[in-house]
Formats: C-alpha cells, structure tokens, sequence
C-alpha cells in the first residue's frame, strides 16, 4: 500500500501552494486563502473518481468510520457485525460509539462470509462493517443482500481498497457510505487522514456536521444556523488535503504498475504445488497491493514461509500477526481497557462482553494457511527475480 513511494514535485507543489497562501484551515478565511480550498478541492475528487455523490474528508481512517457510525445513528445497544480479520480500527471505532462488535467469520475472498454471517445477527443488530481487505474485495452483492433481506445498515471499510472496483463500480459505493484511510502506508497517503463517500446528501451533511463539533453545513457558510447535534472535531486540514490531491492523481498508474508486478508473482506461485489463490469476485478489479496465496495444510504454508525467509523473501502470515487477526488479539480477549469502569467490555447494565481466541474456527482454517507479499509500485527487475527465485527454492521445502 504504496502511496509514499510516489511522493514528489506534484505533492511539494501542492504543499507549497498552501504554505504560500498560510491558511491550514479547511474552512473560512476566504479572502486571506484566495479561494484556494485544498480539502474541499480533494473532497470533489475523491467522489468524482469514485462515483460516489459525496465525499467528506476527515482526520484519520479510524474517524472516518466513527463519524459514519456516529452519523448513522449507531451506539449502546447496537450491534455491529464486523470480520474477525481486519485492522483493530474497524472495531475500535465500534466500540467508540458505544455499540457492541460481533466477529463473523471470512471466506477465501479474506473478506466476511456472506453464507455465515446470518450466524450472527441477532435482534439487536443494526449493522454490518464489511472490510475490503488487502486491496481485493468482499463478495459485496451477497453481503448487500444479507444486509438488505435482515433490515440492516451496511458500511465498508474501504481504507484497503481505494480504486477497487467490481465490473467498474468502486468499492465503498454499494453500502450507506465507504470509509477511506490514507494513513501513512495506504494506497494514497496524506501523512494521516481519512475519507467517507456516499450517495446520500442528508448522510454526507450529518457526517460533516458531526465532524465539525455540530456546526450547521448548510451548502454555503457554516455555524450560522445553529446546531443540530453535538458533534467533535475529526476535520482534516490543508496540508493534508493538498497531499491527498496530488497522490490521487497517482492511484491509477500505481494501480497498474503493481497489477504488472502482481501478475508476475502470480505466475510463478501458480507453479507450486498445492497452492491456491485468494477468490475476488472481480479479478479485473483488484488494486493489487497484496498477492495472497493458500497452502494445502497450516503446516505446509508455515514450511514455506520459512524456506521463503532463508531466502530473505519472508511473506506476512497474517494468521500469526497480531495487528490483523481475531486469534492474536490479545487485549481484545483480555477485556484490557483504560476504563476504571471497564467499559466497553463491562456494560451499563452489568453484562460482560467476551470475546474468546477460538471463537472462529473456519476463519482460522482460511487464515493458518495463507500467506501474502505486498507488492510495492516501484519493486525494481532484480526484487521480482529474487522472489520468483525464492518461489522455486521454497517449492522444493515442501
Ligand atoms: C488503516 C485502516 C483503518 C484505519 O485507518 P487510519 O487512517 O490508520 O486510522 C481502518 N480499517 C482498515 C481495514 C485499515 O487498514
């Protein structure tokens, strides 16, 4: 996920032409900013590339999807349905908003399963967070629709994902909103910041209000009106947007360039035996910032890994890290919290919630045997040749 290996004369250029006028601040100082709105600028072509109607940018991708969670109407006593692989992001802003996660478990596509996700639902959900994870996407039509049969509100988290489509729509446009992250290590990356798209004008306004401490965000002018609602400050501001504008004008020829990259990876590892490959409902649509393959067993995949070391071409065992997957958790199924309360894991009404290591079993026998590389935008001849290299030798290891 690759957007600060592009940095250069396009982002000084931006970042310059904020400095030169001084005003950091998205909004007001008209007069002093020469009508030069970076953010605002960034937010028309963020949904402009998308499709979306709207888009919002915010602080981080974590407060893209507070504020969507927030602006939905979601909090104590909800639940929330969210894949036990993700970034802790996902349900940390869950818990923030005072809603309760449920972990679903994944398919092969990495993303929730839509034929085991009505395990979970129970007569307090209201919503699903589906993660477009790795730069590949969920089953989003059959997720949609689970959504849909049960009366459910459907979020993506498409911090992952930004320029992923599935037969040209972009992801983050089939849910209420799509919640974009452009963190230091993403895709396209403004330092820190984040993004929220949606068709819904009357979501996008509450989404802008609430980030904004409740101003009202009438089309023209702010906090005139009065507010509606209490609110925060999750804005995002000029550097920021100015970075963002330039590196967006870069995703689709980073997309390529790593397809190119992807394609070669994919070829040698297709010659492995046993090796299987993640399941996207739209190849053609993939970012490829990852490619991610499946061994025959656990073992098998772990005695790879290691052959694949040696050779100073380990791939991330996602089932064995423990920033992305349920079972390494560990605060999680600690209950481990600042609260003197205990809150979020003790509720107002005494109930404790528990969330136990072993508690998705199919998700462990996708994730114990898969195994990815990230592929970088400017992986030279010589990177790919030694891990095509490293393919064949670990080949031999199992
Ligand atoms: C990065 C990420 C986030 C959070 O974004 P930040 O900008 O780092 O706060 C949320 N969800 C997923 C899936 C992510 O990868």
């Amino acid at each position: 996920m690759p957007g600060f290996e592009v940095l250069g004369a396009e982002e000084r250029k931006e970042i310059e032409e904020v400095l030169n006028k001084g005003v950091l601040f998205r909004y007001e100082f008209g007069e002093q900013r020469g009508e030069q709105w970076k953010v605002r600028q960034f937010e028309t072509a963020l949904a402009e590339y998308t499709g979306a109607g709207h888009a919002l940018a915010v602080a981080s991708g974590t407060a893209a999807l507070k504020v969507a969670l927030a602006a939905l109407g979601l909090g104590p006593g909800d639940e929330v349905i969210c894949p036990g692989f993700t970034f802790v992001a996902t349900w940390e802003a869950i818990f923030d908003v005072g809603a309760e996660p449920v972990f679903a478990e994944v398919d092969d596509t990495l993303c929730l399963d839509p034929n085991r996700l009505e395990d979970k639902i129970t007569d307090r959900t209201k919503a699903i967070v589906v993660v477009h994870m790795c730069g590949g996407m969920a089953d989003i039509e059959a997720v949609a629709g689970v959504a849909e049969k049960h009366g459910l509100i459907l979020i993506e988290d498409t911090a992952q994902a930004l320029g992923g489509r599935i037969n040209g729509r972009h992801l983050g446009t089939w849910g209420a909103c799509g919640c974009l992250s452009f963190d230091a290590v993403k895709t396209i990356t403004c330092g820190e910041g984040g993004g929220i798209i949606t068709n819904d004008a009357e979501l996008w306004r509450t989404m802008s209000e609430f980030h904004d401490h409740g101003h009202d965000h009438r089309p023209v002018g702010r906090g005139n009106e009065g507010r509606r609602f209490i609110g925060l400050n999750y804005r995002m501001n000029e550097l920021q947007g100015a970075l963002g504008l330039a590196q967006l004008g870069k995703l689709d020829d980073m997309i390529a360039r790593m397809r190119a990259h992807k394609a070669r990876l994919t070829e040698a590892l297709a010659k492995v035996p046993g090796v299987t490959f993640r399941r996207y409902p739209d190849p053609a649509g993939d970012t490829a910032t990852f490619v991610s393959w499946f061994h025959a067993t656990a073992e098998e995949a772990d005695r790879f890994n290691a052959a694949l070391s040696e050779a100073s071409c380990g791939a991330i065992s996602w089932y064995h890290n423990t920033w992305h997957y349920y079972r390494r958790w560990e605060h999680l199924h600690g209950a481990k919290t600042c609260r003197a309360s205990g809150w979020p894991f003790v509720r107002e009404d005494g109930r404790r919630l528990s969330f136990p290591p072993d508690a998705l079993p199919a998700s462990d026998a996708v994730m114990s045997r898969l195994l990815s590389w990230q592929i970088m935008v400017n992986m030279t001849d010589e990177r790919l040749a030694e891990l095509e290299a490293a393919i064949d030798k670990a080949a031999q290891a199992l």
